[in-house]
């Protein structure tokens, strides 16, 4: 029988692998138009070597994260290759895309601190990943004010993150700290 921690391997690749299929076709909006599927992985990277998270739950919502927002995928699909938990986690971070832009980044703010530990995490990864290829990565043709603005919306995000894990805050706060940099 197998250990544990092997059933945990097995299912994370199965996850990575899922959504790697999901997001073939997608590409972030740097300038270089990176592959989308660096993002997940960037997340788990964070989650596993600067979090020291090893939950494969967690990590598998992390690689899942944007399958339902930003693919054809439905919850119901996640429910039945990774089971209800990590299903509820990848709806718990997913924007109503029905809703306008602005809505969607108020409702984040609003309901940040409601959202369970597991999303919390998957959250605070997101944004450290964000913010850092806002500074090193951005999106084509943002103004210094956009990716400010940015920066100050994920600061009122992050408000509603604190007291989930106290590296990856801090990560993210040193990351905040440098809005002054962008041009
Ligand atoms: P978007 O939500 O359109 O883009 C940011 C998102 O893009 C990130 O949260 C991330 O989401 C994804 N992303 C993909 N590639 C990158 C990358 N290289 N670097 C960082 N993020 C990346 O933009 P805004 O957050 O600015 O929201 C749009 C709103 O801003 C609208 O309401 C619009 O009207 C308004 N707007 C503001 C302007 C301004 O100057 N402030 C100008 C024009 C519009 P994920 O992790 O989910 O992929
Ligand atoms: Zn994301």
């Amino acid at each position: 029988m197998r250990d544990p921690a092997s059933e945990g391997i097995g299912r994370f690749v199965r996850a990575l692998a899922f959504a790697a299929d999901k997001h073939r076709q997608q590409r972030r909006k740097d300038v270089a138009a990176s592959p989308y599927i660096n993002h997940p992985i960037a997340l788990a990277d964070v989650l596993v070597n600067e979090g020291d998270i090893r939950d494969p739950v967690v990590l598998c919502a992390a690689v899942l994260h944007d399958t339902i927002e930003d693919t054809e995928t439905t919850s119901a699909e996640l429910v039945g290759h990774f089971g209800e938990r990590i299903a509820a986690i990848v709806l718990e971070v997913t924007d109503d895309k029905a809703l306008p832009k602005a809505e969607r980044k108020a409702r984040q703010v609003a309901h940040a601190a409601d959202l369970s530990t597991p999303a919390k995490l998957v959250k605070l990864a997101d944004k450290i990943c964000n913010l850092r290829d806002l500074l090193a990565a951005p999106p084509a043709g943002w103004s210094a004010v956009r990716k400010r603005d940015y920066f100050a919306w994920a600061a009122q995000v992050a408000a509603g993150l604190r007291g989930t894990h106290p590296g990856l805050e801090a990560i993210l706060d040193g990351l905040l700290a440098r809005a002054g940099e962008l041009d």
